[in-house]
């Protein structure tokens, strides 16, 4: 695996493997890698003939009062589980390589619609903004290509994929199901800021997004319910302030009020310095068992 950080070079290792027929695969992330960015790395390598990964901690994804400063790094770890993955090429480029001219003076974005003012939009308002700039950035830069999201952020893969769609990027975006811990948290960069007790509570949010699912393939129509449901199991939790808690269509992540046809359950909680997120699917659980999570299982076996 080569180590890149400047584009140019990219740009011609792009050009010899495509040269060479290869099937381009691209892994977008801020790095630290755990199990969840491994499986999307091994799904390209599964795809595609040339996999590159990149790791850019995008400032202009994060607002003033969060965590830029703080976000985790680790080169060396990260550089020896890509390989490990099977991935051809990391690149790691400086925020001035990526905006020249500082984060501050790009004028440039894309406007993303309603699929990017719910949710993490309302919580976090500038943070798709930046996240379709890098992204664009880097579909420019990397060209044809199949590129790899995880379900973890679900808003952030429809609103990339609808990115996609609408401005004809010779893109295929492919999403991953969430890779979980064994007790059900889905594993983040940003667990690492939890306290050994915030630790053992975080569990709660992807229990209540479950007892939510539960509760539509047990019959309940009205949303509401297992809105107020949801959240209380989580406002029962001792450590935890709940940001909000959704259930909405798959496809548009308009709210719902009945549940009829398919429904995604979403949540976010602030554990201490952590903002976690998660969502499940409302059929990804079994009707016989409260906490039963089909999904735990299917992401650990990736
Ligand atoms: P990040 O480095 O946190 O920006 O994430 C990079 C990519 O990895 C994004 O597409 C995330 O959705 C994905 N990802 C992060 N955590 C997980 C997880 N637990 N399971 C699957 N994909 C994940």
């Amino acid at each position: 695996m080569q180590t890149l950080d400047k584009i140019a070079d990219l740009r011609r290792d792009l050009d010899t493997a495509r040269g060479q027929g290869l099937r381009i695969g691209l892994v977008p992330t801020m790095g630290f890698f755990h199990e969840g960015h491994v499986s999307l790395i091994e799904a390209a390598v599964h795809d595609c003939d040339f996999v590159v990964t990149t790791i850019f901690v995008n400032p202009l994804q994060f607002s003033v009062g969060e965590d830029l400063d703080a976000y985790p790094r680790d080169a060396e770890g990260d550089a020896a589980l890509a390989a490990g993955a099977g991935c051809d090429l990391l690149f790691v480029p400086l925020p001035g390589e990526m905006y020249p001219s500082g984060s501050e003076s790009v004028l440039t974005s894309v406007s993303l619609g309603p699929l990017a003012e719910t949710m993490e939009g309302r919580s976090r308002p500038t943070h798709f903004a930046g996240v379709a700039t890098v992204v664009t950035k880097l579909f420019f830069l990397i060209g044809e290509c199949s590129a790899y999201f995880g379900e973890k952020d679900y808003q952030q893969l429809a609103v990339i994929r609808q990115m996609a769609r609408d401005l004809s990027a010779p893109v295929n975006v492919v999403g991953c199901p969430v890779i979980r811990e064994p007790d059900g948290l889905a594993m983040s960069t940003r667990n690492v800021y939890l306290s050994v007790e915030e630790r053992d509570v975080a569990p709660v949010l992807n229990r209540a997004l479950s007892h939510g699912a539960v509760m539509i393939s047990d019959g309940e129509r009205d949303a509401e319910r297992v809105r107020t449901a949801m959240a209380a199991l989580i406002d029962e939790a001792p450590v935890g302030t709940l940001d909000y808690v959704e259930v909405a269509d798959p496809g548009t992540l308009e709210h719902q009020s009945v549940c009829s046809g398919e429904s995604r359950l979403f949540g976010a909680v602030q554990f201490g310095r952590a903002r976690l997120i998660d969502n499940i699917s409302a059929s990804d659980v079994s009707g016989d068992d409260d906490f039963t999570r089909k999904e735990v299982t299917a992401g650990n076996e990736r």
